[in-house]
């Protein structure tokens, strides 16, 4: 009777641990979200014996909120032997992971957490573009582009010198650019989408804090993307012939 929350990764499957794909083989029940990805939820089909639960929640049409997600996971928690509850990326970096375990401990019931890979950092790796460099800004920050951001110092967010690593930041993207260039981020600022990274539909976009989301809205950008802001943006034009992530070899 235990309940595994399992970070699976930005989507493609090979950025599973050996932890999680352990566990889906093993599990009883498999709670998972709309952002594990196509491919993640035809491996669960191929290497699961679990019965498998969709609890994806897409912003706009939430399919299951998250107060029934947390009473799914105390149910089953109590019936089976192990149930896998499948986040995408890290379970706790913007994922709720915090108050499933919370909720566990609350009704009594043991579990174990198996970080993942997060989209924050492999995201813009796939595209080339180091989240850390040391010509660039010192510092790395991540933020959501949701409601909560609006407990955010922007003053001082702006004057940092970090790289912003923005998640659930699309349908946002122009409201707070303007933002940032409001509070004194240069209007130059190399800014990156990237959209449904490590996937085969992966696709980058960029340009600058000024224009990206004039641009993001022509390119007809979709969630789930991850939004960087600041130089390191430029290593991906250096790098981009030599890089072989998601080309055949
Ligand atoms: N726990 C997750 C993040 C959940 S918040 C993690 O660690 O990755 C959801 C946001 O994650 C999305 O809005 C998007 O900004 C980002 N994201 C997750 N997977 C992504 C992917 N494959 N490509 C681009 N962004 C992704």
């Amino acid at each position: 009777m235990t309940v595994y929350i399992v970070g699976a990764g930005p989507g493609d499957p090979e950025l599973l641990t050996l932890k999680a794909l352990k566990l889906i083989r093993e599990a009883d029940v498999i709670l998972y979200d709309e952002l594990i990805g196509d491919d993640i939820k035809e491996l669960l089909k191929k290497e699961s014996r679990a019965m498998l639960v969709d609890v994806g929640k897409r912003s706009g049409k939430h399919r299951k909120k998250q107060e029934e997600i947390n009473r799914l996971l105390v149910e089953y928690g109590r019936k089976h032997e192990k149930v896998v509850r499948l986040k995408g990326g890290d379970p706790f970096v913007f994922g709720r992971g915090g108050e499933e375990i919370e909720i566990l401990a609350e009704n009594k019931i043991e579990f174990e957490v198996v970080p993942g890979i997060t989209s924050a950092i492999a995201v813009p790796a796939y595209a080339g573009i180091p989240v850390t460099h040391r010509r660039f800004d010192p510092a790395l920050i991540f933020i959501t582009g949701k409601q909560e951001r609006e407990r955010l110092n922007w003053d001082a967010l702006a004057r940092l010198n970090a790289t912003i690593v923005m998640l659930m930041g699309v349908s946002s993207l122009k409201e707070n650019a303007e933002r940032l260039i409001k509070h004194g981020k240069s209007p130059d600022t190399p800014v990156a989408v990237i959209e449904k990274g490590t996937t085969e539909k992966q696709r980058v976009i960029k340009g600058k804090l000024s224009d990206i989301a004039e641009i993001a809205e022509r390119e007809k950008v979709e969630a789930p993307a991850i939004i960087i802001i600041g130089e390191v943006v430029e290593v991906h034009e250096t790098v981009r012939d030599y890089l072989r992530n998601l080309r055949t070899p």
